[in-house]
């Protein structure tokens, strides 16, 4: 292993920020809620992994599928043969899916599960002879993966400065916080109207007939867990029926169970077009990820020319074996243990749990839905994100994995977390963050 000050050859998800440059944590293993440090040390996962390790870590159920599918059938090329768990898991997640979303692309990512969602939309309107709708509609705030769709129609500028002009053809919709009024819209009654009106205006300003669909996040996660106010997504679900646009919702953070459905649609009552799946789809074990599309989306796509050579996009891992068993096995873990009930039963006490860290100095607001929590610092002006930072350092050492991204924490734990855990999870987190105000 690398020293403490060395990284060794190994390229980190990169940073140009300096004070982000750190050395990593060591981790050796993980099971259940907690992973194991080459010293010997328990740390509690309070972030699944990153979202996505919804059933904890070394489940035997699930490792036991990888291992027997390894031995049964290691590859096979998804653009000439199927094979038996990739059936089985789209027929598994299309029952799950809600209304007539019933036709599933696999890939390795929510990055490209969002690529894929977006060249469906544009490729949807091409087979209906409406190429015209190429214009994309994302949202202040969203966070849609790094690919260059997601990049373009993700809300996070900083994501995008570095890379160029980027995609052309995009606009973002406000987004559903105020910070400068440290207040959450939620709720208030003008919100659903504000969100009408800055879709009208897009809408008005481009033409409908050029805008081909819009992607949100149903809740925003990884930029600091902000549920939709009561109302936005069927309005926005109503303003894209008005104009005919296709409606997706990047489900990688909310899907299976985090908000204690198997996906946010479900949870708010609103059927969109397109769902992106990815993390928890297996618990975290295998990169996979996936768009999951209404039937008459796919059927105009499938009605090209007899022998179209038009229409290409995959993946050589699309489907792979290894990742189809664990999603499999993972989903039988999540209905077995009855783990997306477990979530909404828990949200109170784990909501509750949290927001006792209020008083706390230095701390602007808390928001929880599901089990997913964030809690938003006051930033320093000459080093914004730093104090979330140095409490995900300083939580490591007290045994606790949370997760800064920018100057919120986010904790959003397995699924199979207990009462005492949340508990621990609170105690382990209340001292750092007194310590680093
Ligand atoms: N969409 C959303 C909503 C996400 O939260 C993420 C990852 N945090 C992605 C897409 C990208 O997923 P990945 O990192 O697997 O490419």
């Amino acid at each position: 292993l690398p020293g403490p000050n060395d990284l060794g050859a190994w390229w980190m998800p990169f940073t140009a920020n300096r004070a982000f440059r750190r050395k990593p944590r060591l981790v050796s293993g993980a099971e259940g809620m907690h992973y194991r440090t080459p010293d010997g040390r328990s740390v509690l996962d309070g972030i699944s992994g990153l979202w996505c390790c919804n059933a904890g870590h070394g489940r035997e159920p699930i490792v036991r599928a990888i291992r027997a599918q390894a031995g049964e059938l290691d590859y096979a090329p998804p653009f000439q043969f199927g094979h038996p768990a990739a059936f089985a898991l789209a027929g598994r997640l299309a029952a799950l899916a809600p209304g007539d979303l019933d036709r599933v692309f696999l890939c390795n990512s929510g990055s490209e599960a969002v690529d894929t969602a977006l060249k469906i939309a544009l490729a949807y309107w091409q087979a209906r002879g409406e190429g015209r709708r190429t214009r994309l509609i994302g949202r202040e705030r969203g966070y849609h993966g790094v690919g260059f769709g997601g990049i373009a129609v993700g809300g996070i500028g900083a994501n995008r400065r570095a890379f160029g002009p980027g995609l052309p053809g995009i606009d973002h919709l406000p987004h559903t916080y105020d910070r400068a009024q440290q207040a959450f819209t939620v709720g208030e009654p003008d919100w659903g109207g504000h969100l009408a009106d800055a879709l009208e205006r897009i809408v008005e300003l481009h033409d409908a007939s050029t805008i081909a669909a819009v992607i949100v996040e149903p809740m925003a996660g990884s930029t600091g867990v902000l549920p939709p106010p009561k109302g936005y997504l069927e309005r926005l679900r109503a303003l894209c029926d008005r104009h005919g646009l296709l409606l997706i919702f990047d489900e990688v953070i909310t899907g299976f169970g985090r908000l204690g459905h198997a996906f946010a649609a479900e949870r708010y009552g609103v059927v969109p077009d397109m769902i992106t799946f990815a993390k928890a789809v297996n618990s975290g074990t295998v990169p996979m990820g996936g768009v999951i599309v209404r039937e008459p989306v796919h059927a105009a796509l499938m009605q090209g020319p007899e022998h179209a050579v038009e229409l290409f996009h995959g993946y050589t891992y699309s489907g792979h074996p290894l990742a189809c068993a664990a999603a499999l096995a993972t989903l039988d873990l999540y209905r077995d243990e009855d783990l997306f009930a477990r979530a909404r039963a828990l949200e109170p006490a784990f909501g509750q749990a949290v927001m006792s860290l209020r008083g706390l100095p230095g701390i602007l607001d808390i928001r929880t839905v599901g089990l997913a929590a964030a809690i938003d610092l006051a930033p320093r002006p000459d080093a914004p994100g730093l104090r979330a930072f140095t409490i995900m350092d300083r939580a490591f050492e007290a045994g606790l994995v949370v997760r800064a991204a920018g100057d919120t924490l986010a904790l959003t734990p397995p699924l199979i977390v207990r009462e005492d855990q949340i508990g621990e999870i609170v105690d382990r987190l209340e001292p750092v963050i007194r310590a680093t105000s």
